[in-house]
């Protein structure tokens, strides 16, 4: 497209600087997608991404035992029939170099790489209301002045140490899940500790214990977790789902996560305890965690529904541990299943049979801090050689309040969400015009199967930006109304659920000072769905679109 929006002053700011039509920021499923929509579009685009190569969060993530929580056809792109054709999985839940693997393919079969800058991060962008443009500076020194600006900085990408005392002090490793050393780390001869039982901590354990000397996991809350039964794909299951792929697309946006969901017409609480535990039971066995966790409509939003499930998978705790003390501190019991994400994982609480694996749970002997040797609790010191932070990260809101983002009158976004999050549909906030943000705070974005969240918004958006090329549109931004409705609209969704009452990152109440918020959508992606295209279909209601 003609450089037609190219400023033509000399303002201090843009001396310096290059244009182009758009900017988008990360080179993960949501960035990689993003450049491809917004350069067939006919428009320049440029992006910056802090790591060498695509990839995102499985960039990042190496962690050994790093693995998707949702099936690997599912957890791809499919937009493009080409590429789906293309590729191959292998697995049923794929591994993270396997995830990697596809989106470097994915990335050259989309031919967006030459739209890339890597190993540079964006450090600012700053909205000129003169020229209305933004100013996007990187660590490089490079300012790039641009009318769009896409964040998609991914929701899980800053990862977080809590601010333990002595930490530099301890004279081992340390190592965080979320950004493992690309050569790997040998645990062989080590006493290790590992920090965290969520997600990366309930991965990372088995495998640790296999090569360590001794493990010792500090546990602070124990989790729900489903066993994945991972497997190799049959050459029938990949046929089927190529076969029936324009089918497939069209469902999976019909489903709250975006998952084809097999969700009964009856409630838990309406049948008897046999009837319930013989359907947890089956579908435990399908590892498929939407079959099992949407059995019932009632179980997010009523706690005693919910607790019928809970007490199944309490079970399935005590069937796989030996020591009964052990078991029950592994069993969760103080917030509803669910509120925290449900961890999948291989062999989890089997690990603990092991004599050279000790729990600890840190709930009841809460840690002090590293010493220069290990880690000290209340009560007790453990000796370590190394040390594993598998203890998440500052979610959804984290990677974009690192960058420093500035809208109308110099107001920054870190102030504008001292209180929380404030979005029209998780995309745009009011004074921050042209700036969209894809899963962005209270869209579906971790509530889903983030994929095909990914693609919905990437497609919405881009339908936006063509409107407004098309129609002469230069600045689009929600009407503060729009903004305060959507907001309260999303905080009393959320309110209906129990999510609320899981101490856990979905709320940011992992992050000590982080509003207390929740961070999506909790509506479901099929409802937000309609929302968008009803939006769009109302001349984008809720934007104002300025010629
Ligand atoms: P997480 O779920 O937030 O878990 C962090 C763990 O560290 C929790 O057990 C937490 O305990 C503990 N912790 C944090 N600060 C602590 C402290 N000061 N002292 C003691 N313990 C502390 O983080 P995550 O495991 O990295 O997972 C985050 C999300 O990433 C997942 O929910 C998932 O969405 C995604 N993920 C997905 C996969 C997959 O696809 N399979 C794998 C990894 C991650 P509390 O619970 O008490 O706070």
């Amino acid at each position: 497209m003609p450089d037609t929006t190219a400023p033509t002053h000399t303002d201090a700011t843009h001396t310096d600087a290059t244009h182009t039509d758009a900017v988008v920021i990360g080179a993960g499923f949501s960035g990689i997608y993003m450049v491809r929509q917004l350069a067939r579009l006919g428009l320049d685009v440029r992006a910056f991404e802090a790591a060498e190569t695509v990839g995102g969060t499985w960039y990042w993530n190496t962690y050994p035992g790093a693995r998707c929580d949702c099936l690997s056809m599912e957890y791809s792109f499919s937009f493009d029939r080409e590429l789906v054709e293309a590729w191959d999985w292998t697995e049923r839940y794929p591994a993270q170099p396997e995830i990697l693997r596809y989106l470097e393919f994915a990335a050259d079969k989309l031919d967006v790489r030459r739209h890339f800058t890597f190993s540079t991060r964006v450090e600012s962008a700053v909205w000129d209301d003169e020229t209305s443009l933004w100013t996007v500076v990187t660590d490089a020194g490079e300012q790039v002045t641009a009318r769009y600006v896409v964040t998609a900085v991914g929701c899980l990408s800053t990862g977080q140490t809590p601010d333990f005392a002595g930490l530099d002090a301890f004279t081992g490793e340390t190592y965080h899940t979320s950004t493992w050393p690309k050569e790997g780390v040998d645990f062989t001869g080590k006493r290790v500790g590992v920090i965290g039982t969520g997600s990366s901590g309930i991965q990372v354990i088995p495998l640790v214990a296999e090569e360590a000397e001794h493990l010792t996991v500090f546990q602070r809350t124990p989790a729900f977790s489903l066993d994945c039964g991972n497997r190799a794909l049959t050459e029938e299951e990949k046929a089927d789902f190529k076969a029936n792929l324009e089918e497939y697309r069209k469902e999976t946006r019909k489903f709250p996560a975006g998952l084809i969901t097999d969700i009964l017409e009856v409630n838990a609480m309406d049948i008897s305890e046999e009837e319930r535990t013989a359907i947890y039971e089956e579908r435990w066995q399908r590892h498929r965690a939407p079959d099992l966790l949407m059995s019932f409509p009632d179980l997010f939003v009523d706690r005693a529904a919910n607790e019928t499930i809970a007490e199944f998978f309490r079970g399935k705790i005590r069937a796989a541990v030996d020591d009964p003390e052990t078991a029950e501190t592994l069993t969760p019991r103080t917030y509803p299943l669910g509120a925290k994400r449900i961890t999948l994982d291989t062999d989890y609480f089997a690990t603990y049979n092991r004599d050279d694996v000790t729990l600890v749970s840190v709930k009841d002997d809460p840690i002090v801090g590293l010493t220069p040797t290990g880690l000290a609790t209340q009560d007790n010191e453990y000796e370590l050689d190394a040390v594993v932070f598998a203890t998440g990260f500052d979610a959804v809101t984290g990677p974009l309040l690192g960058i420093d983002i500035r809208g109308r009158e110099g107001q920054t976004l870190r102030d504008r969400w001292a209180d929380g999050p404030t979005t029209y549909l998780g995309i745009g906030v009011d004074g921050f015009p042209n700036l969209f943000m894809l899963t962005g705070p209270q869209s579906p974005n971790v509530l889903t199967n983030v994929v095909v969240a990914i693609e919905q918004h990437v497609e919405w958006t881009t339908d936006l930006i063509a409107h407004m090329e098309k129609e002469g549109v230069r600045t689009t931004e929600p009407t503060p109304t729009a903004v305060k409705e959507w907001t309260s609209e999303a905080l009393a969704l959320a309110d209906q659920t129990l999510y609320p009452e899981g101490d856990s990152w979905y709320t940011g109440a992992n992050i000590p000072g982080k509003p207390r918020a929740i961070l999506s959508y909790v509506g479901g992606l099929h409802t937000y769905t309609d929302i968008c295209d009803d939006v769009a279909a109302d001349g984008y209601r809720g934007f104002e679109l300025v010629r």
